[in-house]
């Protein structure tokens, strides 16, 4: 296949790949839509049928948390969809592959790569630390392997239609936790264990988070799920990268402001680090968060400006050979499974920061 990089982001293109929707009644009743609701209380009028639809290649029967099926069928084998041979012939997840697959096993990763650190950890200078700021580390190390266990299950359970949205709570809270733990654990390196530090200091980023999660729940118990999961890239549901999610409207606003003030809490912290600490160690700190923020910001441009390869030609006659495995593993990377990698370096990037501050700082 004869492409470049720098062609390919040359021509975003509306591919047209179409294949038969599934939707209405015919969708509600193979996916168990209605059984799934009634489980939590809920049920969906025969009137709004017509706003259910769904992409066979990607929706999987809702049998609630402990459905292994949907685990198998997202992490390993998806062949037990209703899909024709044909139509897994043209799509570019190859037969029994799934589009959240990708998404899952990165953060799997993720929180393999910290929990194998946290257990290699007390063999490192950090890691011998007594002070209260080398137990916060453990702290905000752990909520990292929390947070990617919940965002690999939230993608997992992306393909049921109940429990999509109520593991997208899930998901969001997990990332303020890790935002939290992270920020209390950063206060802690630059304030001499907390001990320089008013307890407002300590407590904020925490009340912003309660707030957070108190108001989505809330939102989640008034909005019916047909209103909020939206069919996502249905023109290439052939090529199988078409995929439900779940969207937040018009607080869409709200969730993205808050998510980025929460997470620039360091910027407040670095007066503190260049008058508590030593100079290389507040070097250190600041540079590790310019270094994960910027990785961030990359990232997210990356999954929703540019859209690499999802908005792009993106077909077997040039697919992107390095971001597709059809053949095996039944997986694509697309952008946002690219972001997964980028968010991941991200964290890496500050947790080497911090662990520099508690291995090398003599005033913890
Ligand atoms: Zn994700």
């Amino acid at each position: 296949m004869n492409w470049t990089f720098r062609s390919l982001l040359g021509r975003p293109a509306l591919v047209c790949a179409e294949c038969a929707p599934e939707e209405g009644e015919s969708a509600v009743e193979k996916h168990g839509i209605d059984a799934a609701l009634k489980r939590v209380g809920r049920r969906i009028s025969s009137d709004d049928y017509d706003k259910i639809v769904t992409f066979a290649q990607y929706e999987i029967e809702d049998n609630g948390c402990f459905s292994l099926s949907t685990w198998r069928r997202v992490l390993v084998d998806n062949s037990a969809a209703d899909v024709s041979d044909q139509q897994w012939a043209r799509s570019l997840l190859g037969h029994g592959g799934h589009i959240e697959r990708a998404n899952a096993w990165t953060h799997i990763a993720g929180a393999a790569l910290y929990l194998i650190y946290i257990c290699v950890r007390p063999l490192t200078p950090q890691g011998e630390t007594e002070s209260l700021s080398g137990k916060l580390a453990y702290f905000a190390l752990s909520s990292y392997v929390a947070t990617f266990m919940i965002s690999a299950a939230y993608h997992v359970y992306s393909a049921n239609y109940v429990m999509s949205a109520i593991f997208r709570l899930a998901d969001y809270a997990g990332i303020y936790l890790s935002i939290s733990a992270g920020m209390l654990s950063d206060l802690s390196l630059v304030s001499r264990s907390l001990s320089l530090a008013s307890w407002q200091a300590i407590a904020d980023v925490w009340i912003a988070m309660a707030i957070l999660v108190a108001f989505f729940v809330y939102r989640r118990a008034l909005l019916p799920i047909h209103k909020t999961r939206r069919p996502y890239m249905a023109q290439k549901c052939g090529l199988g990268l078409a995929r439900s999610t779940n969207v937040d409207l018009e607080h869409s606003g709200f969730r993205a402001a808050a998510g980025l003030t929460m997470s620039l809490g360091w910027v407040l912290l670095i007066p503190g680090a260049f008058s508590a600490l030593e100079l290389d160690c507040a070097w250190f700190f600041a540079g590790s968060r310019f270094a994960g923020t910027g990785l961030l910001i990359l990232g997210m441009f990356w999954d929703n400006v540019l859209l690499y390869p999802d908005s792009y030609r993106f077909d077997k006659s040039a697919p992107p050979g390095f971001l597709t495995c059809t053949r095996g593993c039944g997986c694509i990377f697309t952008s946002h499974a690219i972001w997964h990698l980028v968010a991941t370096a991200a964290i890496v990037a500050t947790t080497v920061g911090s662990e520099y501050v508690l291995a090398h700082s003599a005033r913890l």
